[in-house]
């Protein structure tokens, strides 16, 4: 099982609704989870005025010390996260120190460094196919992030393979496009210039076997748009 959506818990630590309800019964479950939402929520007591949504580079040590210095939080414990994590807590972050007008000057250091601005091309909900069980779930983005184009793709609610789940782009008929293999649910996969979406229009995720060459068993699947 794949752990929480960062984004999804930077949503509740700020005290907004969120859309997905499976959250809540994994921060049931996992003690990881609950406690990066205890470490969000601590550093979102402070304020909830604004949020910052980009993607932007990890921030240096510099400026995680600028950070607990400005909002008098100790990011210490935010820090070791797994690195998909500090997203989550930059938003806080940030919507901490506007509170201030010396927190300003973190969000200030944090936004003004180069951003990686993202664009979303095409978007789809993996439908569930019969070989996959009732709780599974998924979405594929294809988004344009440094001049190139990245297929991101994120499941839930999956058993554990016996083997590994396979990201592939498919054409409707006949021809399947290896891109790469899920970790913890997740993957953001390069798609080569030479692809051409509007052809292989369909996202797809099999179950492989160890060493399978071929296309597996088909799991979620859906048609970008
Ligand atoms: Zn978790």
């Amino acid at each position: 099982m794949a752990h929480a959506d960062p984004d999804l818990l930077t949503l509740l630590a700020l005290g907004e609704p969120v859309p997905d309800e499976s959250v809540e019964d994994h921060l049931r479950t996992c003690a990881t989870c609950r406690s990066e939402l205890a470490a969000l929520r601590e550093v979102a007591g402070i304020g909830r005025e604004t949020r910052v949504e980009r993607d932007l580079p990890m921030p240096s040590e510099d400026v995680w010390s600028r950070i607990a210095a400005e909002t008098g939080q100790d990011t210490s414990s935010v820090v070791p996260l797994r690195p998909r994590r500090w997203r989550a807590f930059l938003a806080v972050a940030a919507a901490a120190a506007v509170i201030g007008a010396a927190g300003a000057i973190a969000v200030d250091r944090v936004t003004t460094a180069p951003v990686a601005a993202e664009q979303v091309l095409a978007r789809v909900d993996l439908a569930r196919l019969a070989a996959a069980p009732g709780s599974a779930r998924g979405s594929a983005r294809v988004v344009r992030t440094d001049g190139r184009t990245v297929l991101r793709v994120s499941v839930d609610g999956m058993p554990a393979p016996d083997g590994l789940y396979q990201v592939w782009l498919f054409d409707g008929a006949a021809t399947m496009i290896p891109l790469g293999v899920l970790t913890n649910g997740q993957a953001d996969m390069p798609v080569p210039d030479t692809v051409d979406l509007n052809t292989y229009r369909v996202v797809d995720v099999s179950a492989q076997r160890w060493g399978q060459q071929e296309h597996g068993t088909s799991m979620l699947q859906g048609q970008l748009s």
